[in-house]
């Protein structure tokens, strides 16, 4: 039996967040990016025992797609079936639509890519941003469709899995552009979202279209699938908390124009004669040298997740 502590598995959090432990909530910082999110509650529990394989995790096990001990994720019914196609050289530890399946998991199935299903091109769309692709905003036979394929890999692997005939003949859909609140290291564009993001903001296009469709043309999205963020942004400001809480913890120059963005920035310009520059390039929590542009990047570290 392992004892997890607070300062065992959080060495660098803040006075703050342990008092927060006393009450076993983690609460969003007030100027985080998610405030406005409607998220159901993060238990503060540190690492724990998968109890199916035995690995340590914090929050869920990656490879048995479920939740760890004291972490129950809220419930959330989506109004499609999904289907992530995962490309095979892409760490499950690193995949944010593991998420998905964890939260959604009788509607929500992940595929190891070639092992694809033959889908039904009158009934399946697949996400996938093109010159062609159909504006989720602009579809008008929602009832004609039950199920979505997202496709969760780098870029370069996406061309491979797109030209596979069983995607090959789904209705291309696209979502507006938004900016990734990702944490990793990636070269291309902050337009390439994280995947879980991606299928966060497809629902909340669908649920907007789908209202608009049926004639509720009064219908605002007000949070239904705000919780499809749930691991996403606990995991994001876990992180974030510990690298403004610990001063000296090392930060890449990339990261710190990204991920750690302006919380530590501002910690550190209040520091007298420290520059935001001085930290050397070696550990950034999240950094995958080898990643180069994601269409959907769904790489996440492992000591981010587990
Ligand atoms: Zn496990």
């Amino acid at each position: 039996m392992i004892q997890t502590t607070l300062d065992q598995f959080f060495p660098f959090v803040g006075q703050e967040l342990k008092q927060q432990s006393k009450n076993p909530t983690f609460q969003l910082p007030q100027d985080s990016e998610f405030a406005n999110l409607h998220l159901a509650p993060y238990p503060f529990v540190g690492r724990k025992i998968c109890p199916s394989c035995s690995m340590s995790y914090s929050m869920y096990c990656p490879y048995c797609t479920i939740p760890l001990p004291d972490y129950q994720p809220p419930k959330i019914t989506l109004p499609l079936s999904v289907d992530i196609i995962h490309h095979p050289k892409e760490k499950r530890t690193k995949s944010t639509a593991i998420h998905l399946c964890i939260l959604c998991p009788e509607q929500a199935h992940m595929y190891e890519f070639p092992d694809v299903p033959d889908y039904d091109p009158n009934t399946t769309i697949c996400l996938f941003p093109s010159p062609q692709s159909e504006d989720v905003t602009d579809i008008k036979d929602w009832n004609q469709i039950n199920k979505v394929v997202f496709i969760d890999s780098t870029w370069q692997q996406t061309g491979g899995i797109c030209i596979d005939k069983r995607i090959q003949k789904l209705r291309k859909v696209q979502i507006h552009k938004q900016q990734t609140k990702f944490w990793r290291v990636q070269d291309k564009s902050p337009e390439y979202l994280a995947t879980i993001e991606a299928i966060y903001y497809f629902f909340k296009e669908y649920a907007v279209s789908s209202a608009h469709m049926s004639g509720n043309t009064n219908y605002q999205y007000n949070g239904e699938y705000d919780n499809l963020l749930w691991y996403y942004v606990y995991q994001y400001e876990r992180i974030q908390s510990e690298y403004v809480a610990d001063k000296d913890k090392q930060v890449s120059k990339k990261l710190k124009q990204t991920y750690i963005r302006a919380r530590r920035s501002k910690s550190e310009a209040d520091q007298s004669g420290r520059s935001s520059e001085d930290g050397n390039e070696g550990d950034d929590v999240g950094q995958d040298k080898e990643q180069d542009g994601k269409l959907s990047d769904s790489k996440m570290d492992k000591e981010d997740d587990g």
